[in-house]
């Protein structure tokens, strides 16, 4: 068993599991989960270590990953003793921060991408978590693998982004760094492309570069951007990497098709068949020890004991035998989550606002519940309520952002292409209930 105190913490404002950090309402400690999987196992023990160190109050990230929110003052060290023997932390306690690795929920099971990057997803946890030199990368520093699910989230910018180039068996994967996978013609192009099997020794061979490179404060693969133009960048990866980098036209034009829309809720088809995949919201990302205790019952009963956290800050219950399908997604409702799209808050997002947070301008929690009552007969596109301009909700721009300036007091923005930060703002100082009005209008489109 690991011992949690002999790790000197690095400081940093993001939280882990050996670093609660805190906030208006308590500690925050947050666990990582490989590729965003557990089981029921592993759920009760976080759900009673909520109880026990904490409020019993939970959120699901947007790197499917879970925190224990208003951990007790003092409680910290048992806290993450109790988690680490539950089995819940690194290989070794140094690689705490770099478990970074996203990937789609769907991963292995969705029936239109014949490959399964599941053993590709641990080879690189492996390497992350194995080489003590990769320890130092910023707590923020993340990789997505995309296999071409069509459940995947491709607006969260990452340093390193790998995504298959065909839904095929043995497919190219397009890579690029700091930002996504291009889906219009606008986007930027994918810089190279390489074989499933050349991936880990290109991550490895490109983080080194980095951290050979990196100076002072240059913690992002966006610093090396920077200080590379990126033919200069190519060139210093291929003296490096004992194969050739995929180049030309093909690279240049490919482009990710689109993800399915909401494809996170309800019930999926998957590779298994006679199987469904089933998918569920917490209300603003949020829930407690109960509902989690009661997810690990459904898991057990209905999907082998497995859960996947997804980075819509909702889970997915894979390997259901079709026939439970409608039952499953009822004890899910039942649970309090959100199973369609069409309810309002499965369109909106909010940061933990003044109640949990010393910069939160509003309750963006309470003003959330109270914009959907509003918005019930009109839900619209995506709508992020934010505490301040820090964005910690949405790793995205979402199609509106309601940004806090005071108590209960708002200004509206809507997603531009091209526009930098939130986008176009349509109303600036708005009431709850004003933002409310504008956003049921003809023309905010649901499908925006
Ligand atoms: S966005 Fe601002 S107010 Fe909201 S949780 Fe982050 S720092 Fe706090």
């Amino acid at each position: 068993m690991h011992d949690s105190s002999a790790l000197p913490v690095r400081p940093h404002a993001c939280p882990g599991l050996l670093r609660i950090v805190a906030s208006r309402d308590g500690g925050i400690c947050r666990i990582k989960l490989p590729c965003g999987q557990l089981d029921a196992t592993a759920a009760r023990a976080i759900a009673l270590a909520a109880e026990r160190h904490a409020g019993g109050v939970l959120e699901a990230t947007n790197r499917a990953n879970l925190q224990i929110r208003g951990v007790h003052a003092g409680a910290e060290s048992a806290l993450s003793r109790d988690l680490l023997a539950a089995g819940l932390g690194p290989r070794e306690l140094a690689a705490d921060d770099v478990r970074n690795l996203l990937v789609s929920p769907a991963l292995g099971l969705d029936p239109g991408s014949a490959f399964d990057a599941s053993p590709l997803a641990r080879q690189l946890l492996d390497l992350l978590e194995r080489t003590p030199r990769f320890h130092g990368l910023s707590p923020k520093f993340g990789i997505q693998l995309d296999a071409g699910e069509a459940l995947a989230m491709l607006e969260h910018p990452n340093d390193i982004w790998l995504s298959a180039m065909s839904a095929d068996a043995a497919p190219l994967f397009a890579v690029g760094l700091a930002g996504c996978p291009p889906q219009r013609a606008t986007d930027r192009p994918a810089l190279a492309a390489v074989t499933a099997a050349q991936v880990p020794v290109l991550v490895d061979t490109l983080l080194h570069l980095f951290l050979d490179l990196a100076g002072d404060g240059q913690t992002r693969l966006r610093h090396l951007r920077e200080m590379l133009r990126d033919d200069l960048l190519l060139e210093r990866l291929q003296q490096r990497l004992p194969f050739e980098l995929q180049l030309g036209p093909a690279v240049d034009n490919w482009r990710r098709p689109a993800p399915r829309a909401f494809g996170h809720l309800g019930i999926h088809p998957q590779r298994l068949p006679d199987h469904a995949m089933i998918g569920a919201g917490f209300v603003l990302g949020r829930l407690d020890s109960t509902t989690l205790f009661g997810l690990a019952d459904l898991a057990e009963r209905f999907s082998g004991g497995q859960l996947r956290l997804t980075p819509w800050q909702s889970l997915i219950l894979p390997d259901v035998a079709q026939a439970d399908a409608a039952v499953v997604l009822g004890a899910l409702a039942n649970l309090g989550l959100l199973v369609d799209a069409a309810q309002p808050l499965s369109r909106l997002v909010a940061c933990s606002g003044s109640s949990g947070c010393a910069r939160g301008l509003a309750d963006t929690k309470a003003d959330a519940l109270r914009l959907a009552e509003r918005l019930r007969h009109a839900p619209p596109a995506g709508v992020h309520l934010c505490g301040c301009p820090r964005s910690c909700a949405a790793a995205h721009v979402a199609p509106y952002t309601l940004l806090a300036v005071a108590d209960g007091r708002y200004d509206l923005f809507r997603r531009a292409d091209g526009l930098a930060g939130f986008g176009h703002p349509l109303a600036r100082n708005l009431s709850l209930e004003a933002a409310g009005d504008l956003l049921a209008a003809p023309g905010v489109s649901i499908d925006a």
